[in-house]
C-alpha cells in the first residue's frame, strides 16, 4: 500500500502535467492561478499625488508658518494648473500635484482666511511631505504579479488596478461528480425503503471543489447504482469531462464495481490504496479515449468523512497544481495535542477531526467527539485535522501537524 506522501507526489506531478493556459475574464479568475507574469503598463502611482485633503504648496514657501493667497482648487481626476510661487492651491486626496508644488499641508493644519481667498498655514512642510511620488509603488515594466499567484481578493484588485481584464489564467478543468450506491436517496425525496439513506457526498464534493475555485464548472448528473449498466451509463457521461470524481464503490464489497468497470474502460491506475485513516480505499488514474481525450479519475471512499478527507488531501492539491498554484499543499501548522486518553498508533497516517485553538502560549489541537468515518456531524464541528504519522501514538502534549479545513478559522484559546 502506498504512503500518503507517495500518493501526493504522484498526484501533484499529474496535476502539473495537465496544465493549460488561456485568457479568462477577471470575474471568473477568482481562486485560479495566473498563467504568466503580469507587468505594469505604467508607473504607479501614475503621477505625483496628494495623500491628504489640504493645500498644495512649494515647500520653500512654507519653511515656517505663513499666510498665502489661494490660487486654485484641484480634485481627484483632474489636472491642476501650474502653481505659482508664493501661492497655495486647495487639493483633495488622490488629486495630482500641480507642477510647481512639491508638498501638501493637511487641512487640519490650516485655517481659511478672508472668506477663502487666503489660507493660514500653521506648520512648516518639507519637500514631498504628504505626496505619493510617481512610480514609488512600482515602475512601468516591473513584474507586479508573478505567474502561479493565486488570484484572491487583493491580487484580483491589483490586476484590476493594472487595467487587466481578461487575465492569463490556467484553464480550470470541467469536473463531473458522481456518487454511487444502491442505498442512496436524493435529499428532499422521501425515504421509503428500509436501509436507504440520504445521499450527501454529491453536495459535499461539489461544495469542496467550489471552495477551491468558485468559477469551477462542476456537473452533477444524479446517483449511479451498483450495477454494470448504471455505472457504465454514468461513466459515458462522466468520462467526457476533464475530471470524474466518484464516491463509493471502491472498497472490497461484492458491489464495489467502480474499479473493475473503469479498468475495463482502460483506466490507467496510478494509485489504488493509500495507508491513511480515514480513506484507505482511494482510486486515482486516467482514461485516455481513442479520440485522445484524457479524463482524470478520482474514486473516493463512500463514507462521508473519508470522502471529505481524501478530497482535502488529494483532489484539492491536484486541482491547485493543475490550476498553476505555486503552493498546492499550503502550510501545515504545528500544535500541541490535547487528549484525555492517548490516540493509539496504527500502521496508517491518521487524520483526526479536531478543534485548533490559538492563544498567547501557542496553538493547541483537541479532537472533537467523533464516531468514525460515517460521522459527518463530528467533522462539521471541527476546524482542522490533526495528523498522526503512521505508527505514531498521540499523547497529550505531543506536537503534531495540523491541516486547517478550508473556510474554518482557528478559535481563540480560552485558557491563555
Ligand atoms: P462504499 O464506499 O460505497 O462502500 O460506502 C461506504 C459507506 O458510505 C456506506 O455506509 C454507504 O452507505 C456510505 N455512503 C456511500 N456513498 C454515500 C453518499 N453519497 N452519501 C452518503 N453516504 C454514502
Ligand atoms: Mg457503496
Amino acid at each position: 500500500m502506498m504512503t500518503k506522501e507517495e500518493a501526493i507526489a504522484i498526484i501533484l506531478a499529474h496535476g502539473v502535467a495537465g496544465r493549460r493556459a488561456s485568457e479568462v475574464p477577471l470575474s471568473d479568475a477568482r481562486g485560479r492561478a495566473l498563467a504568466a507574469d503580469v507587468s505594469a503598463g505604467s508607473d504607479f502611482p501614475p503621477f505625483d499625488k496628494s495623500t491628504m485633503d489640504g493645500y498644495a504648496v512649494a515647500a520653500l514657501d512654507v519653511a515656517s508658518p505663513t499666510i498665502l493667497p489661494v490660487s486654485g482648487r484641484i480634485v481627484a481626476g483632474m489636472e491642476g494648473a501650474p502653481l505659482q510661487r508664493g501661492t497655495a492651491a486647495k487639493i483633495m486626496t488622490g488629486a495630482p500635484l500641480p507642477p510647481g508644488a512639491d508638498a501638501v499641508l493637511p487641512v487640519e493644519d490650516t485655517a481659511m482666511m478672508h472668506g477663502g481667498s487666503h489660507v493660514e498655514l500653521r506648520r512648516a512642510v518639507k519637500p514631498w511631505q504628504n505626496v505619493a511620488r510617481r512610480g514609488e509603488d512600482f515602475r512601468k515594466g516591473d513584474v507586479v504579479v508573478a505567474r502561479g499567484t493565486i488570484m484572491d481578493a487583493p491580487v484580483l484588485a491589483l490586476l484590476a488596478m493594472l487595467g487587466r481584464d481578461p487575465v492569463p489564467s490556467f484553464t480550470a478543468p470541467r469536473v463531473c461528480v458522481v456518487p454511487t450506491g444502491d442505498e442512496l436517496v436524493p435529499p428532499g425525496d422521501a425515504i421509503v425503503q428500509p436501509g436507504a439513506i440520504y445521499e450527501s457526498n454529491g453536495t459535499l464534493l461539489e461544495s469542496q471543489l467550489l471552495e477551491v475555485v468558485p468559477s469551477l464548472r462542476v456537473t452533477r448528473v444524479g446517483i449511479a447504482r451498483d450495477n454494470r449498466a448504471s455505472l457504465n451509463a454514468f461513466f459515458d457521461v462522466g468520462l467526457d469531462h476533464d475530471v470524474l470524481v466518484l464516491s463509493g464503490g471502491v472498497s472490497m464489497g461484492d458491489l464495489d464495481l467502480v474499479g473493475v468497470l473503469l479498468k475495463e474502460r482502460g483506466l490507467r491506475v496510478a494509485i489504488e490504496k493509500v495507508s491513511i485513516k480515514p480513506g484507505k480505499p482511494f482510486l486515482f488514474g486516467d482514461v485516455v479515449r481513442t479520440d485522445g481525450h484524457v479524463c482524470t479519475v478520482f474514486g473516493l471512499p463512500g463514507n462521508p468523512v473519508s470522502s471529505c478527507v481524501t478530497m482535502e488531501l488529494f483532489v484539492r492539491p491536484w486541482l491547485l497544481a493543475r490550476l498553476g498554484s505555486l503552493a498546492p499543499l499550503g502550510a501545515t501548522i504545528s500544535a500541541r495535542l490535547r487528549v484525555d486518553r492517548a490516540i493509539k498508533a496504527i500502521p496508517r497516517t491518521q487524520h483526526v477531526p479536531a478543534t485548533l485553538r490559538v492563544g498567547a502560549d501557542g496553538a493547541t489541537v483537541s479532537p472533537v467527539r467523533w464516531n468514525g468515518s460515517g460521522d459527518l456531524r463530528g467533522l462539521a464541528q471541527a476546524n482542522a485535522l490533526a495528523v498522526l504519522p503512521m505508527g505514531t501514538v498521540g499523547q497529550d502534549g505531543d506536537v503534531v501537524d495540523v491541516i486547517m479545513l478550508p473556510r474554518r478559522v482557528p478559535l481563540p484559546n480560552l485558557d491563555s
